[in-house]
């Protein structure tokens, strides 16, 4: 009854809002806590990337993978620790000098020798990380909330006091006691703490778990809230996403979703969801069009082939192969297309050379070879495609020598096949070849 009673609410209480979500089918949910339209993005490829198996970027490599996300316009560039090794501290200062519009950012634990360091490599803001999980306070670092506690407001408050940013984050936390979790983010919010992040580590939240946690956390803390999903069940950007409309403020992606196990909510997945939702915000903010390149850059450095099943830059991403997709794609792309991949600066292709084809994908393949044939005469011409493609896969190739020598055998031929053909006129003499020196 009340839940009718809501939805006509919805439906009549504000005209202009319901027409406008009658128009568009992908927008949101209404919700006055969703960021949907107005996130940022702290890329993590050169931090949590770089603990992707394969992964090992030299300084060369993480100035060029660096300067792409920038370009591309991701607001935050997350770097490795300064304390993991020598070579990550002078890569961290080498990529601060660069002077690049996104804001860098290093991840360090929390601790002070860690935090001191940091700081001196230039970056623009620190993430500082501890487990607050019973599995990682007894098997880890062995510390209780109460110290946790103590020492993060004391890394806050340096790290402030040196002018930089910080965020405040916990790990493991859906796996950590709720009370413990809010009332230590609440501490570091009094003490001026400017994100605190919440970090699937393990991989095993649900969007629905994540929307509660995060709406929970905004009721309490009032600075901005990060989030970061490893994708162990494949829910990465899905967590992403509801985490937004919870009222996070900012997400952590890589490329590809490298990282630790098999990694994080990829940049461009999370571009492809959050395209279709806020088209404006993103298509003005992001260059759209340099995500294949960034894709293929961090591919080729960790030794790996874009999976096929990639949102947007998959190779069959924006491939449409059944006839009856086939013929509305080619009358108008959006009736089988969310995405459209002009924006991302890629193309469509229908695919005709196959069982599946319909004459509608054969004529325009017809046209696109320069032919001319009636309706008829393609229907005729995809029935022999379709037939071969009975027999064995047929490649693009094949399917055009079909059109083709259909095409030529509707011309008038200069000679009947009953007529002899005089064999001194198509047989030419084959020419000598050089003797050689
Ligand atoms: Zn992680």
């Amino acid at each position: 009854m009340s839940g009718n009673g809501a939805c006509n609410g919805t439906k009549n209480g504000v005209s202009n809002g319901s027409a406008y979500y009658r128009s568009n089918p992908y927008q949101p949910v209404p919700d006055f806590l969703s960021n949907v339209d107005k996130f940022k993005i702290i890329e993590s490829t050169l931090r949590e990337g770089e603990q992707f198996a394969n992964a090992y970027f030299d300084t060369e490599t993480k100035i060029k993978i660096a300067k792409a996300l920038d370009e591309f316009g991701v607001d935050y560039i997350e770097l490795t620790s300064p304390a993991a090794s020598e070579q990550s501290r002078r890569d961290c200062e080498a990529i601060c000098k660069l002077g690049l519009k996104a804001k860098i950012l290093t991840h360090i634990r929390c601790d002070m020798r860690d935090a001191k360091l940091a700081v001196e490599t230039g970056v623009d803001g620190l993430d500082v990380v501890i487990g607050t999980s019973s599995f990682l306070r007894e098997h880890s670092h062995g510390k209780d909330m109460a110290y946790i506690e103590k020492t993060a407001i004391e890394v806050i408050e340096y790290i402030k006091s040196k002018g930089l940013e910080v965020r405040f984050s916990s790990e493991d936390s859906f796996r950590s006691d709720l009370v413990d979790l809010l009332s230590l983010y609440k501490a570091v919010d009094k003490v001026g703490v400017h994100r605190v992040g919440i970090a699937d580590t393990v991989g095993c939240a649900t969007p629905r778990q994540v929307y509660d946690l995060v709406r929970t956390l905004r009721g309490v803390v009032s600075c901005d809230i990060e989030t970061h999903f490893h994708n162990d069940t494949g829910c990465a950007v899905a967590n992403a996403y509801c985490a937004l409309e919870a009222g996070a403020t900012h997400i952590d992606t890589s490329v590809l979703g490298i990282g630790e196990r098999n990694g994080i909510t990829p940049l461009g997945g999370l571009m492809a969801r959050m395209v279709v939702t806020a088209p404006e915000y993103v298509k003005s903010k992001y260059k759209l069009h340099k995500l294949k390149e960034i894709e293929d850059m961090v591919a080729e450095a960790v030794q790996i082939n874009v999976p096929f099943n990639n949102p947007i830059t998959g190779f069959c991403a924006f491939t449409h192969k059944a006839g009856i997709h086939a013929k509305a794609i080619l009358n108008n792309p959006s009736t089988y297309e969310i995405l459209d991949p002009a924006d991302f600066g890629l193309t469509r292709y229908v695919h005709f050379a196959s069982r599946l084809t319909g004459w509608n994908a054969v004529k325009t393949r017809v046209k696109q070879l320069g032919l001319s044939m009636t309706d008829d005469q393609v229907k005729e011409c995809t029935a022999k495609i379709k037939a071969l493609a009975d027999i064995r896969p047929i490649a693009i190739d094949d399917a055009d020598s079909i059109i083709r020598s259909f095409h030529i055998s509707l011309q008038p031929q200069p000679h009947r096949p009953s007529e002899p053909v005089p064999t001194d006129e198509v047989i030419p003499a084959e020419e000598e070849p050089e003797p050689a020196a």
